[in-house]
């Protein structure tokens, strides 16, 4: 007689998936249910455009997941399952208005060279900068890793304080709050260097003025330096794939057209989950849910303790995001033709750019003048496309999941459906003034608005994509609710992973990791 798994998993995110994987060498029999036809929540990768040309529907920079705890420990056995990395020693660039640039390269010579081109002061700050970096990413990767509960966190106080002494701890602690204007305002004189940094920020929901966000630019420029950055080879599901395959090899199962609608819970403990044809799949140990806050407190209703209920139905998301797949005649001739080696060209023209796109997008808006990330991934691995094509990941930061209105007065709808092709356009257009003949290259597109970003994947609530804002309130001991950001619930046996939990948003499946290790005791 077939036996109930140890652990049910809801969704079969990236974080589901390693979470999964520990768990499974550890023994526990493991069982993963995904509502969607596929795995891999916000990393997979399909033919979206034309055959022969394949897309990372959202994820496409692997270097959270290249650098993480949980790939360190398994890399050798997910490589035996096909992961592949296809990495860059050219990880990122803004192009600007006045046809300037500057490229972070994994080549510290050049790029301080680069910087040193905007500013003889900056390019000295910026190898004071390089050379503390070591030192300062202990510190911060040692937060950034850490578990989120008191024991931890006074565990690791006491090791940073007796690192960097009580003043440099303190330093450390102001910096996490910074804003990414205060630090950067502080740090560099040229705009276009502080703009090439803070557009990282907008990867997230943190704008130029939102306290806590300068990490984001510092860790993504010294990082990206110091390694590069990592694609996965053929597409960001190398990842997905190779997880699917190790849970499967050690006994485990992943069942995609999956539907959950209900955990099942008696005396306050966690049995099982319901699928929407009615099936009841019980759990020895653990029902994992990798959702919303909001979707988590639907699948539970009421729980004993109101406060995180509440919290639960209360979490804040960040503004949407739109992409736009493109296959490709050629590159975009870019101002300059050395953008044409950079995985991401950034178009973010200036802080006060930055701020203004944010502001816009939370009152709903779309916004004027969006930031554009284009994506080069076929600069990385030319597998993607068939040869001398390409493909791009145009990302627009940032855009309102409920459309109010248009900020630029040219749009009247409010309905997704309806401003998707304008909206694209207006992203194309600002593509086309910094690669003019961009537009007529295009062989085919395949347009993504936050309503079908939330569709395919209801973790990415109104388009975003990192399943919840990770302003302060919401963050570190916040995330999701105080009390609960190391996955446990008030529920017993119910547990809570997924980007919506500390470490929070991104490729690292730190979230996963985490909870894996505090279930299996390693
Ligand atoms: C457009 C976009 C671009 C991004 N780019 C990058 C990038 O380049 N680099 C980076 O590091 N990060 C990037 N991110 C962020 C990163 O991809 C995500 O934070 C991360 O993949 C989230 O993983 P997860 O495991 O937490 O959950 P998800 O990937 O969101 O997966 C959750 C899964 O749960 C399933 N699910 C939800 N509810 C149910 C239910 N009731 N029953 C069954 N299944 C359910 C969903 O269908 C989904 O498959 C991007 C995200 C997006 C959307």
């Amino acid at each position: 007689m077939a036996t109930n798994p140890d652990a049910v998993i809801i969704g079969a995110g990236h974080n589901s998936l390693a979470c999964a994987c520990h768990l499974a060498a550890r023994g526990w029999k493991v069982a993963v249910y995904e509502q969607a036809g596929e795995p891999g929540g916000a990393v997979k990768t399909g033919a979206y455009t034309l055959p022969g040309f394949r897309h990372d529907w959202a994820a496409m920079n692997l270097s959270m997941f290249a650098g993480s705890a949980f790939h360190t420990e398994n890399a050798a056995e997910l490589a035996k399952y096909g992961l592949a990395f296809a990495p860059t020693a050219n990880p990122f660039a803004s192009v600007f208005p006045d046809g300037r640039w500057l490229g972070i390269s994994n080549d510290h010579a050049l790029t301080t060279a680069r910087v040193r081109g905007f500013s003889d002061a900056d390019a000295q700050t910026w190898q004071q900068l390089t050379d503390d970096f070591p030192a300062q990413a202990e510190s911060i990767f040692g937060v950034l890793g850490s578990a989120m509960n008191l024991r931890a966190v006074s565990s690791l106080g006491w090791k940073l304080w007796r690192k960097n002494g009580g003043g440099g701890t303190l330093d450390l602690a102001g910096f996490l709050m910074m804003s990414p204007r205060a630090w950067l305002d502080e740090t560099f004189t040229s705009e276009h260097v502080k703009a090439t940094l803070a557009a990282w920020g907008m990867h997230l929901d943190f704008a130029p003025d939102i306290a806590g966000g300068a990490v984001f630019p510092y860790l993504e420029a010294m990082a990206g330096q110091a390694f590069g950055m990592v694609l996965g080879q053929g597409g960001a599901n190398t990842i997905t794939n190779a997880m699917v395959r190790m849970i499967e090899a050690r006994g485990g199962s992943v069942h995609c057209d999956a539907n959950v609608t209900g955990i099942k819970e008696a005396a306050g403990r966690a049995f099982g989950i319901i699928l929407a044809d009615g099936t009841l799949v019980e759990a020895e140990k653990a029902v994992i849910a990798n959702v919303s806050p909001a979707a988590l407190a639907k699948l539970t209703g009421d729980t004993s303790d109101t406060k995180y209920d509440q919290k639960l139905r209360s979490f804040q998301h960040a503004p949407g995001t739109m992409m736009i797949h493109l296959a490709m005649d050629a590159l975009p001739d870019w101002s300059a033709p050395e953008l044409k080696r950079f995985a991401y060209v950034h178009m973010a023209p200036s802080m006060d750019q930055m701020a203004r796109t944010y502001a816009q997008a939370k009152a709903g808006l779309l916004p004027d003048e969006p930031v554009i990330v284009c994506g080069q991934p076929t600069v990385v691995d030319p597998s993607r496309a068939p040869e001398g094509k390409h493909v791009l990941w145009l990302q627009v930061r940032m855009a309102p999941g409920q459309i109010k209105g248009d900020a630029k007065g040219e749009n009247a709808a409010t309905d997704w459906e309806s401003a998707a092709e304008p909206f694209a356009n207006r992203a194309l257009g600002i593509l086309e003034r910094y690669a003019p003949g961009t537009r007529a290259k295009i062989l085919g597109q395949h347009i993504v608005t936050p309503t079908m970003l939330e569709a395919d994947n209801p973790n990415l609530v109104g388009g975003d994509q990192v399943c919840g804002s990770h302003h302060l309130h919401q963050h570190f001991m916040n995330r999701p609710a105080r009390g609960y950001a190391d996955g446990t619930t008030p529920i017993r046996n119910l547990y809570h992973t997924g980007a919506a939990v500390w470490p929070g948003g991104g490729t690292g499946a730190g979230p996963g990791t985490l909870l894996a290790k505090k279930l299996a005791g390693n």
